[in-house]
């Protein structure tokens, strides 16, 4: 059995909360794509951790815990999050900590490189993390990259910085910074490796392996679907593939062992950094923007930027839906609409006086859309911690249900509320067949 889980917006669906639901019931936790930059924050037994590049398994300590090959991984950040979680009592073995021999890795020169790459684009900034993820993935792309299995090798490792960091401080130099020494960067990276070296795995086997055995293996996306390098509102996007497809690829799974998919969607939509947004909250819509920040707490979990917020736009959701073949959604923060009196749902697109229903490929029509909206009732009332379907208001089952048919999908969990147990686990045929798969999910969400 295995599932992939995936945010269906721009990210921070809350997908946090249910992979560490369901990551209770999986034998194995794999990230497929990304570095670095998630940010789930994961509260458990009264504790709250932070997890940026590790999978949120991590936390449980009878998972074992996989950096599939399409990530990107910073060593010192990755020795970082694991001494953090050490020192809130988690234990990180190698038994239960496997990093891909074809990861690539993150060199502090990819830091420097993000640094300009930003100043270079002036106000059309992508608003990276700056962690040097993106430029990672260009000398991927570009056949530069140092890999895992490569850094293991002193004399390759060395070679490969200095011949890469030739080019990369003719750029870093070029923005008035300092240049970068190799010697001192290989000085840096190289016992970090040294201490990677029992975690490396040939992490497909591995898989192929597990899986032979029966083995319950969830994979876990970072980001989200509209920030997919080929499938978001490019160039505003990161620069992997969290979409189901880049599951397979970026954990090296064949598409057909893949169980199911299932959707991370939330009851309305936000944006961190830059890009087109069509159903953002602006103007006279400031206030619930705000209202919903306040209710949603809709900070980035390591920034605290305010998230910029929106109504649910069913466009964008349909076609991630479409793209990663959702079997089942969880749809989270019902609760966070409780007090609004009306909520609209974007149903389509005004393009220069025509309407359209796909979410187009160009920024400058994304740009240019004007959303056109249904309205539903609120129900103005508490669905905080409600545990079952028929317990909700008329209203939010009606707003469920239009989210459900407009996008195309049957919603299989509701999030009520942060805490675990503040779930619906909604009866229909696709989360039932993985319930029977999962003998004790249910118990654990109910
Ligand atoms: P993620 O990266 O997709 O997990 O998103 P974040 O960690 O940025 O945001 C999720 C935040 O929303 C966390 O603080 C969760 O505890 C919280 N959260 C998740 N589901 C719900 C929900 O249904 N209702 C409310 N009020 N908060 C939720």
């Amino acid at each position: 059995m295995i599932v992939v889980v995936i945010g269906a917006q721009w990210g921070d669906e809350g997908k946090g909360k249910v992979v560490d639901l369901l990551s209770d019931r999986f034998d194995i936790v794999v990230r497929y794509q990304g570095g670095h930059n998630a940010g789930h924050s994961v509260h458990v037994g009264g504790k709250s951790f932070v997890l940026r590049l590790l999978p949120s398994g991590i936390i449980h300590e009878d998972k074992i815990c996989v950096l599939g090959n399409g990530m990107v991984i910073d060593p010192k950040a990755f020795f970082e999050e694991i001494e953090q979680l050490e020192q809130q009592g988690i234990s990180i073995t190698s038994e239960r900590l496997k990093v891909s021999s074809r990861a690539h890795l993150i060199m502090p020169y990819h830091r420097a490189l993000d640094h300009t790459s930003e100043e270079r684009l002036g106000n059309e900034k992508i608003g990276t993390t700056l962690r040097g993820i993106g430029p990672a993935y260009e000398d991927k792309a570009g056949r530069r990259g140092i890999r895992v299995a490569d850094a293991l090798w002193p004399e390759v490792l060395r070679r490969k910085i200095e011949r890469n960091l030739e080019e990369a401080n003719r750029i870093i130099v070029l923005f008035g910074r300092e240049p970068l020494r190799s010697n001192e960067i290989f000085d840096e990276v190289s016992p970090l490796i040294e201490r990677m070296r029992p975690f490396v795995c040939e992490t497909a086997d591995f898989l192929a392996k597990a899986k032979k055995e029966g083995k319950r293996i969830l994979l876990e996306g970072a980001q989200a679907t509209l920030l997919d390098v080929d499938h978001g509102t490019y160039p505003y996007v990161t620069s992997s593939n969290p979409t189901a497809g880049g599951a397979c690829v970026g954990a090296g799974i064949p598409p057909h062992y893949i169980t199911g998919v299932l959707g991370i969607v939330r009851t309305y939509a936000t944006r961190v950094g830059e890009g087109p947004f069509p159903t953002e909250m602006l103007g006279e819509e400031e206030h619930i923007a705000h209202l919903i920040r306040q209710r949603g707490n809709e900070y980035g979990s390591v920034t605290r930027r305010p998230r910029r917020c929106g109504w649910f736009d069913a466009v964008a959701t349909r076609y991630a839906a479409n793209l990663n073949g959702f079997d089942s959604i969880a749809l989270t923060k019902l609760d966070v609409l409780d007090e609004l009196d009306e909520i609209k749902v974007c149903v389509g697109y005004e393009l220069n006086g025509k309407r359209i229903d796909h979410f187009p490929a160009s920024v400058h029509e994304l740009r240019s859309v004007k959303p056109i909206y249904e309205s539903l009732r609120g129900w103005r009332t508490s669905t905080l911690g409600i545990k079952r379907f028929e317990d909700l208001p008329k209203e939010a089952r009606d707003y469920i249900e239009f989210i459900s048919t407009s996008i195309g999908v049957n919603v299989g969990v509701i999030s009520t509320g942060p805490e675990r147990e503040q779930t619906i686990i909604v009866k229909d045929s696709v989360v039932e067949e993985w319930l029977n798969h999962l003998k004790t999910l249910e118990t654990a969400f109910l």
